[in-house]
């Protein structure tokens, strides 16, 4: 974007230096070599002008760019031409400039004999040259006067020039050349701005596309090209309004555009409804062309272009003032538009001298300069879009990213939760016979892997029918939580302890041989009988302690601890007692 910008900018400065005049060889406005006459009457005719009658009734004119603006009247400009023909060469050509509805020049020859070239609009079809102003010949042979009879209810600006054919020739190379850089240069933009919305889909481009479009159809107008392209092919009323219509087609994509660059819909809603209702009344003058006259179309039109302008330009401030960063080229393009139009309007309207700078080179810069910065604006714009969405979109990545770890800590959190109440004996908190299941697989698994030791002792409290029938329940349950947290204490700490059911528990020892079981179920046994139980004060539990052999099955080792425990009981509880198979 920014490098086909820099390309244009040199290409636009280019086209400044090709326009600051004494480059080439100028012809110069011939305004004040004329004399006028205004016939009220618009009865006089040539005739009438060479019979002497009015030699001295003529006036001499200040300016260069003299104008008549609206009127009734028929002007009649004498031109003594022969001072203007300094080269000797023929023939010589006037060039009258602005669109008249009717511009006849009168050739008269020092016998006084005549030849009438019809101009203006309605005689665009008679002249000699199709071109982007009206282009009579002048035979130089004998020449003593040139009449201009103009009249229409256009206004009547004059704005001439008298050249010989190769300045002439020159004039039309230069004026080509200038068109040609400004025309190519809105083309490109509009073109560019086409692949773009192509590429981004984005609605602003595309309406900025039809706005540089309607700016170039415009300038057509105004520059008198569609008089050299379609003078002989389209209805006079079109040439003679083709300003006005398409002022309000550029003032309609005007307003469509800015509506959508600055979301005016969102942001200002009321002004949004004002430009809705300006671009249903930009259809008005051109609807009523055939029945209202140039100077009101032209008057509503200049004045709607003065409207919609300011507003937009009103619009821009205040966006720009709320802090709206998007709208800051916008306003620099519109300022700059602004300040065009309302020269071009002021001086449609008389309100400032007719000049015809007025009318080509500021409105031709100002657009240039307008269509950069809009462009700019866009650019700025997408690249605030973007810079947006990347914004949000890391903010919702942290998001989820935050919510996926919390997600996570909460599922350890219940897996460990899940996976404790799965193994764990509700009443005293310690392993649960499907926990001791699992230990006692692995410790097996462990030993003949290794071909370690292991051992198991499976307790069972004395007599507990009678602490539950003495004491109740409730106490029974709090026995056996204390019972197995004396356990806990009294076990080292790889050895694995639960409940195995009622009030029987399971102690799995590993890498503990049966001399080293028994010492430990004596130890269990001693310190649970020194124990000082609450509410029941002394309980014993009895002790049956197995060994495992290599290749012996779960149930059969547990059936050994279940014979170990039955001989503990037998032999008066409160006992520890080891089940050896083989001295069984
Ligand atoms: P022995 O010395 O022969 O083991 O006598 P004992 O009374 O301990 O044996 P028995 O198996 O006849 O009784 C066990 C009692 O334990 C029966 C039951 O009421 C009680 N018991 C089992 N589980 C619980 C429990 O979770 N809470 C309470 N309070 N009592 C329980
Ligand atoms: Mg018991
Ligand atoms: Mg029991």
């Amino acid at each position: 974007m920014n490098r086909f910008l820099i390309a244009f900018i040199i290409i636009f400065n280019i086209f400044l230096i090709q326009i600051v005049p004494g480059q080439h060889a100028y012809a110069s406005p011939i305004g004040k070599h004329y004399e006028y006459y205004i016939d009220s009457s618009k009865k006089l005719t040539i005739d009438d002008f060479l019979s002497g009658e009015f030699e001295n009734r003529f006036t001499s004119i200040e300016e260069n760019y003299p104008s008549f603006g609206f009127t009734d009247d028929v002007i009649w400009l004498r031109l003594d031409p022969k001072s203007l023909m300094k080269d000797g060469t023929n023939p010589y050509w006037l060039e009258f400039i602005d669109k008249v509805n009717h511009a006849d020049i009168y050739t008269v020859k020092k016998d006084h004999t005549y030849t009438l070239q019809k101009g203006g609009i309605s005689g665009v079809d008679q002249l000699v040259i199709d071109y982007r102003s009206f282009i009579y010949e002048v035979d130089t042979q004998d020449l003593e006067y040139i009449f201009l009879r103009l009249s229409g209810d256009m206004p009547l600006p004059v704005n001439t020039k008298f050249m010989s054919t190769i300045t002439f020739i020159e004039e039309v190379a230069q004026y080509k050349y200038i068109s040609g850089i400004f025309y190519g240069f809105m083309i490109s933009l509009a073109l560019y701005n086409l692949f773009l919305f192509f590429s981004l889909r984005e609605r602003a481009y595309l309406y900025y596309v039809f706005y540089v479009m309607s700016f170039i159809l415009f300038q057509l107008a105004m520059n008198g090209l569609d008089l050299e392209y379609f003078g002989n092919s389209v209805y006079e009323w079109t040439l003679i309004n083709s300003i006005s219509i398409t002022a309000c087609i550029l003032y309609f994509f005007m307003i469509l555009f800015s509506k959508e660059f600055l979301s005016t819909k969102y942001i200002m809603p009321r002004v949004n409804r004002i430009l809705n209702l300006l671009m249903v009344l930009l259809f008005l003058p051109v609807l009523f062309i055939p029945i209202i006259d140039f100077k009101t179309l032209s008057d509503s039109v200049s004045l709607l272009g003065l409207i919609v302008c300011s507003l937009l330009w009103y619009v821009g401030f205040r966006l720009v003032s709320k802090g709206h960063r998007i709208a800051r080229f916008y306003l620099v393009a519109w300022s700059i538009l602004l300040l065009t139009v309302i020269i071009q309007a002021l001086s449609f309207l008389y309100i400032i001298p007719y000049h015809p700078i007025f009318f080509e080179a500021i409105p031709e810069i100002g657009a240039a300069l307008e269509v950069i910065f809009l462009s700019l604006a866009l650019a700025d714009k997408i690249n605030h879009i973007k810079r947006e969405r990347e914004e949000a979109q890391r903010l919702l990545n942290e998001e989820l990213e935050r919510i996926v770890s919390q997600r996570t800590m909460e599922l350890e959190l219940a897996n460990a939760d899940l996976e404790k109440l799965s193994t764990t004996d509700q009443l005293t908190q310690i392993f649960n016979r499907h926990k001791l299941e699992q230990s006692l697989e692995h410790a097996i698994k462990q030993a003949n892997d290794n071909n370690e030791n292991l051992s198991i002792i499976l307790l069972d409290i004395d007599y507990f029918k009678q602490v539950n029938d003495k004491h109740g329940h409730q106490a029974g349950d709090q026995v056996l939580i204390t019972f197995a947290n004396l356990i806990k204490e009294l076990i080292p700490q790889n050895h694995i302890f639960g409940r195995w059911g009622g009030e029987e528990f399971l102690l799995i020892c590993p890498k503990t041989s049966k001399e080293e079981g028994i010492i430990i179920a004596e130890y269990i046994r001693a310190g649970v009988e020194s124990f000082n139980f609450p509410v029941v004060d002394r309980i014993t539990c009895s002790l049956g302690v197995a060994v495992y052999k290599q290749g012996e099955s779960t149930s059969i080792l547990l059936s050994h601890a279940d014979k170990g425990l039955y001989l503990a009981k037998e032999m008066g509880r409160n006992k520890a007692q080891v089940f050896d198979p083989l001295m069984a």
